[in-house]
C-alpha cells in the first residue's frame, strides 16, 4: 500500500471557505465581515502609523544584526510586554514571580501554555480544559494537539443574547477542583460579550474557593475599550486576589502586526523559586518547539513600549481603531432601530465589545445574509465590526432587516 494512503481529507478551515467565496463573488455591493482583522473606512488594512515610525527607526539602526534571540526571547519585549498585562504596579512582578515567553504570538501562547499545563499541571484525574461555548473553534485543536480533552461551560445565552452567568457560575462550582478554565480577558471571540468588572469578581471567588487554575487568553488588549488598562482589568484583579493563573498576549490585533507573530505567554507563580523552576521549564519546551522566537516583531513592539513617546502614539492608534468600531456599533444601532424599525431589540450591538459581534441571527438567517445580500458572515450569526464602514453600513443594516422580516 502507498504512504499516506489512509490520511483522511481534512475540511476547509470555515473562515477560510468563506473568504475565498466572498473573492469569487462578482457583485459589487458584496461585503465581508467574515475576517478577524482590522479594516479601515475603505475596507483596506491599517498599518498603525506608530508601526510605520518603529520600522524606520529599526532599520537606520545598523548594530542590528540576524542573530538568535535567547531562548525565552527578548527581554526587553517580554518585560514591557510582562508590564503591558499585568500593571506596572503588579506584586507578581515586583516579587518576581511571572516567567514570560516570547511565543508566535496568541496563538503560540496558547500552544505552549497547554503545553506546560499537559506535562506539569497536577491534573484532578484525567486532563481536561474547560472552555466557553462558544469560543475561538482553534482553542479546541490547541488542547487536543496536546493530548487535553476539552470540556464546554456555559458562556452565552441565546435566548438573552447576553453573558449566562447562572450556569458558567455552575459550571465552576460543580467541576473538580483544581480544573483548568480557559477565560477570555476581554473581547470575548465569537460572542463580543464580556463579564461587568463585578461579574468578574464573582468568578474570581468561586475560582478561589474551587482551587481551579484561570488559563487567561488576551488577544485583544485596547483593541476592546480603546484603554489597555481597562481590558487587563480581569487579569489584574485575578492576580491580586490570588488565584493561579497564565496569560496568553497577543499584538496581532492591537498593534496590526498580525503577520509578524508577536505574542507572549506569562505564568505568574506563587513565589520567585518556583517561578524559576517553571522558567527553567519553560525554556526546555520551548527550546524543543521553536529553539528561538523571531526578532523583527518583538523588536519593533519593545520600541514602541519602551519609548514614551512612541508609547503614547500607539495608544493614539488604538483608540483610532476601537473607535471606529464603536462608532460602527452605534450607527448599525441607529439604522436598524431609528431607520428600519426592524423587529426584536438591538441593543446587544452597543452592549458587546471588540472586533466581533453576535447578531442574534441564527443560521438560516445568516445563510440568507450570504445567499441574498452577499453579506458573508459565519453561520453562528458573528460579524467582524471591522468590516463595516461608512460606505457599506447602510446596505448592510437594509439586508439584515430584510432577512429577519
Ligand atoms: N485567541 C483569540 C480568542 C483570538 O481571537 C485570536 C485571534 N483570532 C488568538 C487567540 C490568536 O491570534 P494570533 O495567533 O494571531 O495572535
Amino acid at each position: 500500500p502507498e504512504l499516506w494512503q489512509e490520511v483522511p481529507l481534512a475540511p476547509p478551515d470555515s473562515i477560510f471557505k468563506l473568504t475565498a467565496a466572498y473573492k469569487a463573488d462578482t457583485y459589487p455591493k458584496k461585503v465581508n465581515l467574515g475576517v478577524g482583522a482590522y479594516r479601515d473606512d475603505d475596507s483596506k488594512p491599517w498599518v498603525l502609523p506608530v508601526v510605520k515610525k518603529a520600522t524606520e527607526k529599526l532599520l537606520r539602526n545598523e548594530a542590528l544584526d540576524h542573530e538568535y534571540l535567547p531562548i525565552l526571547g527578548l527581554p526587553e519585549y517580554t518585560a514591557a510586554a510582562a508590564k503591558l498585562i499585568l500593571g506596572s504596579d503588579s506584586p507578581a512582578l515586583s516579587e518576581s514571580r511571572a516567567v514570560s515567553a516570547q511565543t508566535i504570538s496568541g496563538t503560540g501562547a496558547n500552544h505552549l501554555g497547554a503545553l506546560f499545563l499537559t506535562k506539569f499541571y497536577r491534573f484532578n484525574g484525567a486532563k481536561k480544559v474547560y472552555l466557553s461555548n462558544p469560543t475561538w473553534a482553534n482553542h479546541h485543536a490547541i488542547f487536543r494537539n496536546v493530548g487535553i480533552e476539552p470540556v464546554d461551560y456555559p458562556y452565552y445565552n441565546p435566548d438573552t443574547i447576553s453573558l449566562d452567568l447562572t450556569g458558567l457560575i455552575g459550571s465552576l462550582q460543580e467541576a473538580p477542583p483544581r480544573s483548568v478554565f480557559l477565560l477570555h480577558a476581554c473581547a470575548h471571540n465569537p460572542t463580543g460579550v464580556d463579564p461587568t468588572e463585578e461579574e468578574w469578581d464573582t468568578i474570581a471567588n468561586v475560582m478561589l474557593e474551587k482551587n481551579h487554575y484561570a488559563f487567561f487568553d488576551c488577544a485583544y488588549q485596547g483593541f476592546a475599550s480603546g484603554d489597555l488598562d481597562k481590558d487587563a482589568w480581569a487579569v489584574r484583579h485575578f492576580v491580586q486576589k490570588g488565584v493561579p493563573l497564565l496569560v496568553c498576549q497577543s499584538f496581532a490585533k492591537n498593534a496590526g502586526l498580525y503577520g509578524e507573530r508577536v505574542g507572549a505567554l506569562h505564568i505568574v507563580s506563587p513565589d520567585k523559586d518556583t517561578a524559576d523552576r517553571v522558567r527553567s521549564q519553560l525554556s526546555v519546551l520551548q527550546r524543543s518547539e521553536i529553539s528561538n522566537p523571531p526578532s523583527h516583531g518583538a523588536r519593533l513592539v519593545e520600541l514602541i513600549l519602551n519609548d514614551p513617546e512612541m508609547f503614547a502614539e500607539w495608544k493614539q492608534d488604538i483608540k483610532t481603531m476601537s473607535g471606529r468600531i464603536i462608532s460602527m456599533r452605534k450607527e448599525l444601532h441607529r439604522l436598524l432601530t431609528q431607520v428600519h424599525n426592524t423587529p426584536g431589540n438591538w441593543d446587544h450591538i452597543l452592549n458587546q465589545i471588540g472586533m466581533f459581534s453576535f447578531t442574534g441571527l441564527n443560521a438560516e438567517q445568516s445563510k440568507a445574509m450570504i445567499e441574498r445580500a452577499h453579506v458573508y458572515m459565519t453561520g453562528n450569526g458573528r460579524i467582524s465590526m471591522a468590516g463595516l464602514n461608512s460606505h457599506n453600513i447602510e446596505y448592510f443594516a437594509e439586508s439584515l432587516d430584510k432577512v429577519v422580516r
